[in-house]
């Protein structure tokens, strides 16, 4: 894999790891964590219980710092133990943790701690174990290991795991595109000018990431444009219609926040 993805092929990449690797020391922990978040909202009824809903809740709220790491460490140990007592393991909210300080005391590994086994590994993991709960529900089956012995070699066998396959590589694109709403190519900066971040532009940034009322995006563009902005970039992603999510990058561009 090439860590050096050029511009072209951020842009078009349907590989969430490609893209993570592509970030990985240049993301803050607050925007990986907003990321991973959106993955889990993506298929938040299909997570195992309230109490992995809970951790997506208070890792998003944890995210910006509006709960501590031992709230978070208090909400993960919840659905762990859960988890844990019916001897299941843990769905794509259980990765969201990353930091959390649990009642133990003990700190769960930091995204920096992670780097010895892969680059944002928390982050990969929460969006894998994601696209897996969509291809799964989608009545696919992860690999021909997971059947019985005897199921293997039969044509409907292979069909469940394509199932899989094209489900996960979906969800996958989709994922990338909730990616590159919250990160700009790493090469790629944007200035917002200090004149444009007026008292409007700023209230209604504020507006659209507190309530995720992205359909407001084309009128913080026309906001920006009263304020002088002429930057293509900024004013054509405001007009995109859609994969926005809570963290996009002209949103916290406007909110001054990383
Ligand atoms: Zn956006």
């Amino acid at each position: 894999m090439d860590p050096d993805v050029t511009r072209l092929a951020w842009e078009e990449s349907s590989d969430t790891y490609e893209l993570l690797e592509t970030l990985r020391a240049k993301a803050s922990d607050r925007k990986l964590r907003l990321f991973a978040v959106a993955c889990c909202r993506r298929v938040f009824n299909l997570l195992d219980s309230d109490k992995s809903r809970a951790v997506v809740d208070v890792a998003e709220r944890f995210a910006d710092r509006h709960v501590t790491a031992e709230a978070l460490g208090a909400a993960w140990w919840e659905a762990y133990s859960s988890m844990r007592d019916h001897d299941m393991d843990m769905d794509a909210a259980s990765n969201l943790g990353w930091g959390a300080i649990l009642p133990n005391g003990k700190r769960l590994a930091r995204i920096e701690d992670c780097k010895t086994e892969a680059p944002l590994f928390p982050v990969l993991c929460t969006a894998y174990g994601a696209a897996g709960l969509v291809a799964s529900a989608a009545g696919g089956v992860e690999s021909l290991e997971a059947l019985p012995f005897d199921q293997r070699m039969s044509d409907a066998s292979r069909i469940l795991v394509e199932t899989y396959e094209n489900e996960f590589r979906k969800e996958s694109v989709l994922q990338c595109h909730l990616l590159r709403d919250i990160f700009l190519h790493p090469n790629h900066s944007v200035g917002l000018v200090p004149q444009w971040r007026t008292v409007d532009s700023i209230e209604l940034a504020r507006t659209i990431y507190n309530d995720q009322r992205f359909s407001l995006l084309p009128v913080l563009a026309n906001a920006l444009l009263d304020a002088g902005c002429n930057d293509e970039a900024i004013l054509a992603h405001c007009r995109r219609d859609s994969d926005h999510t809570r963290g996009c990058w002209v949103v916290d561009l406007v909110l001054d926040q990383s």
